[in-house]
């Protein structure tokens, strides 16, 4: 074991791993329960293809026992009626917990999904327990409304928690996509239903024990692993939740609306897929940063970001010596072991995403576009699932490769003439998330951050943000706003309380 005060290494992160406790119950009304079934799932690691652990299978029967013990948990009022400063107290316990566990969760993390592990403990971790101290933070500090009516009445507009929410997550940033659930439902005094991706579930699991140890009373955050089709759709279909908060792919983000539809009507809100245009005019302030941006845009996290910047929109004018410059930087992304603190691209979650992304890079060549970097499988020997930095040239907009989410490190390169030519192709997409603009022209970055149809538009710089400025999409890319006070829309409704006073 290396000394505390020293970064651990590649050596120190294995022999963690190979001492890791591996939480494989599901967390129901404030305990860690098998699944009603008995079944379980497989988790095994991209890192090497080995089996980590055989986590509970829940499907609707366990969902149907945690929408019951939210429920109850909810009507007790033992946390929605508790006043906001209580619950923060409680969620600051909870984000600092998260920090204690960091090296914990952090090998997890890479362990279950692949992401370089320098990433997890600087970026995931102290991201999702800073979301959720953010939130524990921003909810006593929010106040409700008296409407300006005529004098004979008190006409009072409160907020209040939507009940019992159920949060479907992916398994890209699997604890940080948590807590921007999480944070804002819990804050507003709302119980939970959370159920991770299959590919990623660990940090879930120990978010749920994690939570009773801070103070979170059992019933309140309840965390069921298992699969889409059975324990998602059951999520997304029960009768007694109000509020369904769900990030991933597009496809599956339809289907929320229609178990809503189908159930209740409750309420959803869908963070989706992405095809964010990275745009660079002839009159870019600074190439090599730009360069820089570009590569790490699409190459950070293996490109299993929703905000990949994976088209890269190029004035043709200065192509070729950029492009020249995005593929120096993206050569010094070779994926390596994700236990090595110097690794900077890690594993593609598993072999069925390895096969799609492998797949979508075929289809650039058959379409036509020109490979210049990467394209093929490597460190097959390790047994896990690693793709190079991928570019290609000469994408034709229309392409499959410059439509479709590949959610894997390849990059699409486009041309075009002119502000308006680049506002064209920018929006032509299904998908609105994001898009950046280099350019040093004021008038140029505002026209084009008006004209592009995303959520979020970065000038001069690419994937900027905070807690403070909420996150979504246009377009396919979603409904409704993640982070930020807006995001506390999505986890209560608001209620008006006329009073009459005659006159
Ligand atoms: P996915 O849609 O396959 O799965 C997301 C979640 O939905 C998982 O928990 C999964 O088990 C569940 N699910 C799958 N099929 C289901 C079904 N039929 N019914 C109910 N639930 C079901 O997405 P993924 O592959 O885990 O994640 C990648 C996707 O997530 C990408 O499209 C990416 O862009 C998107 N994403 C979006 C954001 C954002 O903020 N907009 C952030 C991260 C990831």
């Amino acid at each position: 074991m290396a000394d505390a005060t020293l970064a651990p290494t590649l050596d120190d992160w294995k022999a963690r791993a190979a001492r890791a406790r591996i939480p494989t119950e599901a967390v129901i009304d404030g305990k860690s329960v098998a699944s009603a079934s008995g079944q379980t799932f497989d988790c095994v690691s991209p890192l090497d293809g080995r089996l980590l652990a055989r986590v509970a299978a829940g499907d609707a029967e366990d969902i149907d026992r945690a929408v019951r013990a939210a429920r109850a948990s909810f009507e007790s009022g033992v946390w929605s009626n508790r006043a906001p400063a209580e619950r923060k107290k409680v969620l600051l316990r909870l984000a600092a917990l998260m920090l204690e566990h960091r090296e914990e969760l952090a090998l997890l993390e890479t362990l279950d999904m692949g992401k370089p592990i320098g990433d997890s403990s600087r970026i995931d971790i102290p991201g999702a327990a800073g979301c959720i101290a953010w939130f524990a933070e921003i909810v006593d500090k929010v106040y409700d409304e008296i409407a300006p009516t005529d004098p004979s009445a008190l006409a009072m507009i409160t907020r209040e928690p939507v009940g019992v929410v159920g949060a479907v997550v992916p398994w890209n940033f699997p604890l940080y996509m948590a807590s921007w659930k999480v944070g804002p439902a819990l804050a507003t005094g709302n119980s939970v239903v959370l159920k991770p991706a299959e590919q990623s579930p660990l940090t879930a699991l120990r978010l749920g024990e994690l939570a009773l140890e801070a103070g979170v009373p059992p019933g309140v955050l309840n965390v069921v692993p298992g699969f889409g089709e059975t324990a998602g759709r059951a999520l997304g279909l029960h009768m007694d939740v109000d509020a369904v908060t769900f990030t991933g792919s597009t496809e599956v983000g339809k289907y929320f609306l229609e178990y809503a539809g189908k159930s209740n009507m409750k309420h959803v809100s869908l963070e989706c897929g992405g095809k964010s245009p990275h745009i660079v005019m002839a009159d870019c302030p600074d190439l090599d940063q730009a360069a820089r941006a570009a590569a790490t845009g699409i190459f950070f996290n293996q490109g299993e970001v929703c905000n990949a910047g994976s088209r890269l929109l190029v004035d043709e004018t200065i192509k070729d010596a950029f492009l020249d410059k995005v593929m120096a930087h993206g050569r010094k992304l070779q994926p390596g072991d994700p236990l090595d603190p110097k690794t900077r691209m890690g594993a593609i979650v598993d072999e069925r995403q390895l096969g799609r992304v492998l797949g979508y890079i075929e289809a650039g060549k058959k379409d036509g576009a020109q490979l210049k970097m990467g394209g093929t499988r490597v460190r097959a020997d390790s047994g896990g699932y690693y793709v190079e930095p991928t570019v290609f040239d000469g994408v034709d907009n229309k392409m499959k490769i410059a439509q479709e989410e590949i959610f894997g490190p390849v990059l699409a390169t486009i041309t075009f003439k002119d502000v308006a030519d680049a506002i064209r192709i920018g929006n032509d997409s299904i998908y609105g998330l994001a898009a950046a603009v280099w350019t040093r022209d004021l008038t140029t970055a505002h026209k084009m951050a008006r004209a592009l149809r995303a959520g979020t538009v970065w000038i001069n710089c690419f994937d900027h943000g905070d807690n403070t400025v909420p996150f979504g999409g246009y377009k396919q890319s979603g409904l409704g706003r993640d982070k930020s006070r807006h995001a506390l829309d999505k986890y209560t409704q608001l209620k008006t309380t006329w009073i009459h006073l005659g006159r």
